[in-house]
């Protein structure tokens, strides 16, 4: 059978993704009245009457940096205006042309840029990619979070390691067992190229540490006594024995005391008084 008398084309919708639908957007921004170096940029594809009416709304339950500060001076110290219209778009198109804005003007109160996570064409990024593209965004975003949640973050970190502890260990030790030479390569490397920041540092930390330091070389020291006296003993055992002239025997190690000992010395003076007489008698 063929449909086409029943085909009308006013009340059929199109069959694309909603994130592939093209419509008619707006790129607007909300500055503070009294002070503009406080605004806003966003991107809707509602009017900029219906979009700020939303923000309204969503001011009074969502704890983002813009309706945080937005709710500390009131809604009437702020304005809204359209940058710029864009036709035909796709909702991650509008989004693309929304960071164009941010990126550029950089607006105080947006706390992420938007439509970073599309390409040029309104195409979803991997999260790969995206993190590549806003990397300096990134880094400077986490830094400032690192810094505002320190003691936080410090704590997870502690608590973490504490209930995994053991697979923690086991995990770091099969890495470095299977990366030994690229580690020595690299920590190699990396001692070459900070030598002079190495030797301050270790400086630094041995004046900061000085007395906890010699306490521990103490004990060091007292520890290893048993183990260096053995040591010794085994490396004096492995030297060959001299038997000298004078009738005595001594380590090899050890001549420089044997010489200056009582038979050696008496042996050589009766030599020496014998060897005397001898040139005497010639
Ligand atoms: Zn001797």
């Amino acid at each position: 059978m063929n449909i086409n008398n029943l085909i009308n084309s006013n009340e059929a919708i199109s069959c694309v993704p909603d994130n592939q639908v093209r419509k008619d957007g707006i790129v607007y921004m909300i500055y503070k009245v009294d002070n503009t170096n406080w605004f806003y940029i966003g991107s809707s594809f509602k009017s900029l009457a219906e979009r700020v009416r939303a923000h309204r709304y969503h001011a009074n339950e969502s704890n983002s940096k813009f309706y945080n500060f937005v709710n500390q001076y009131g809604w009437h110290m702020f304005n809204a205006q359209v940058l710029e219209e864009v036709k035909f778009v796709t909702r991650g198109q509008l989004l693309k042309r929304e960071g164009d804005y941010q990126l550029f003007y950089k607006p105080t109160l947006n706390s992420l840029i938007a439509g970073n996570y599309f390409d040029e064409n309104g195409i979803l990024l991997s999260e790969y990619e995206y993190r590549q593209r806003n990397k300096e965004h990134f880094t400077e975003y986490k830094k400032q979070y690192r810094k505002n949640n320190i003691d936080y973050i410090t704590q997870q970190k502690h608590e973490y390691y504490e209930s995994n502890k053991d697979y923690i260990n086991q995990k770091c030790k099969e890495y470095h067992e299977s990366h030994r030479e690229e580690i020595s390569m690299q920590s190699k490397i990396y001692r070459q190229e900070h030598k002079e920041e190495i030797k301050q540092h270790n400086h630094e930390y041995y004046l900061q540490n000085k007395n906890k330091l010699n306490q521990q070389n103490m004990n060091n020291y007292y520890q290893n006594i048993e183990q260096r006296k053995e040591q010794m003993n085994e490396y004096r055992d492995s030297q060959p024995t001299i038997y000298c002239a004078c009738g005595g025997r001594y380590r090899k190690s050890k001549r420089s005391d044997h010489i200056k000992s009582k038979t050696h010395l008496e042996f050589i003076s009766e030599v020496d008084k014998f060897t005397s007489k001898q040139s005497e008698v010639i």
